[in-house]
């Protein structure tokens, strides 16, 4: 969907995915308020703001026109739609002026835009935010209580099969602790050569 990023060399690009409701938004967010040398890229999306949400600070809320005309321009690194309703997409600009800064930059995202990443920027760390156990995802998205009982369906449904996606990345982390998990996804950030393979 996006063409080759023009960056090269070693990145410090960190992308951090997983399933539905596994709490990447509450883990970024920790890293937003914990560690100000992390930059975090804002997502454009099409989606509704939910009450508490801040355009520009949370995601850039915009049109499915305005969308459209980012993704004809080439404007995103990477963009998806997500659960089959909403198109969401990581800006390219902002992220490769903080990589060219010298920045560890983190994009929250989901699977889907995760895979486009790794074709485009494979020197990416990429790390797996995994829930405890699966009946702790359940709870989670339903004690989250923002979505009605068939858009719950279909986060399961897609939930199901991000878990089995693990494999594919370079390091797993168990949200079993907002503040922990953070931790450990700015020291991994931190460390060169954080890759596996
Ligand atoms: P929510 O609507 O709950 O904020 O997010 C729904 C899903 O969209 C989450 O899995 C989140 O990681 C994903 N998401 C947020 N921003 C982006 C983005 O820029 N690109 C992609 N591919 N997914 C995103």
């Amino acid at each position: 969907m996006t063409g080759p990023s023009r960056l090269s060399g070693p990145s410090r690009l960190t992308v951090l995915a997983g399933p539905t409701a596994v709490g990447k938004g509450t883990v970024a967010a920790h890293v937003r308020e914990h560690h100000p040398d992390v930059w975090l890229s804002v997502s454009a999306t099409t989606r509704r703001p939910r009450p508490n949400e801040v355009d520009g600070c949370h995601y850039h809320f915009m049109t499915n026109e305005d969308f459209g005309r980012m993704v004809d321009r080439g404007e995103f690194l990477e963009w998806a739609t997500v659960h089959g309703r909403d198109q969401y997409g990581t800006p390219r600009l902002p992220v490769e002026a903080a990589l060219a800064q010298g920045r560890p930059a983190l994009l929250e995202i989901d699977l889907q835009g995760a895979r486009q990443v790794r074709r485009t920027m494979p020197d990416a760390l990429f790390v797996f935010l995994a829930p405890p156990s699966w009946d702790e995802l359940v709870r989670r998205l339903v004690g989250r209580g923002t979505e009605s009982e068939e858009e719950r369906e279909v986060r399961l449904t897609t939930a199901r099969a991000e878990l089995a996606a693990a494999e594919e990345f370079d390091v797993t982390i168990v949200n079993d602790d907002v503040r922990r998990a953070a931790d450990e996804l700015v020291s991994l950030m931190r460390t060169p050569n954080q890759k596996r393979d």
